[in-house]
């Protein structure tokens, strides 16, 4: 499990360095940003929403290493997916994070790495920034606020 540990955290150090789908979004059609006051993370997502299709997104902002690698990882994991698989994604990660449902860590693909924050309520906010902020640019754009 040590080793399993030190991989995840290696993932997330690299996504934090090399953050992918950072930037702006020329063909955005939503945009929401996301706050957490917390810790002081502000995110901003942009989304290109093609016939109920998620065809490009990107994300922008400073936060954390764990907002930060979050926000990459999330991008590259949704980028191309219908949106239905979107928002299916978006609520088993969520639930692996919050502990409500029990989902299976198979079923998150990379994301995987995050679960680990489970263990750190403090940091569960951080982890879970970029998707609210994903889920409000996806119904229109707002500010969303962790608090
Ligand atoms: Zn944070």
């Amino acid at each position: 499990m040590s080793d399993l540990r030190s991989l995840y955290q290696e993932v997330l150090l690299d996504h934090y360095k090399r953050p992918r789908h950072f930037g702006e979004l020329a063909s955005a059609t939503g945009r929401a940003e996301g706050h957490n006051p917390l810790c002081g993370d502000r995110i901003t997502v942009e989304v290109a929403v093609e016939s109920d299709r998620l065809s490009e997104v990107a994300f922008r902002g400073s936060g954390c290493a764990i907002s930060t690698a979050s926000a990459s990882l999330m991008s590259e994991a949704i980028r191309g997916l219908p949106l239905a698989e979107v928002r299916d994604l978006s609520q088993r990660f969520r639930d692996a994070l919050t502990g409500g449902a029990a989902t299976d860590p198979e079923r998150l693909g990379k994301l995987v790495a995050l679960a680990g924050v489970a263990e750190f309520p403090m940091r569960v906010k951080c982890a879970t920034l970029a998707w609210h902020a994903l889920e409000a640019a996806l119904a229109g754009g707002a500010v969303v606020s962790t608090e």
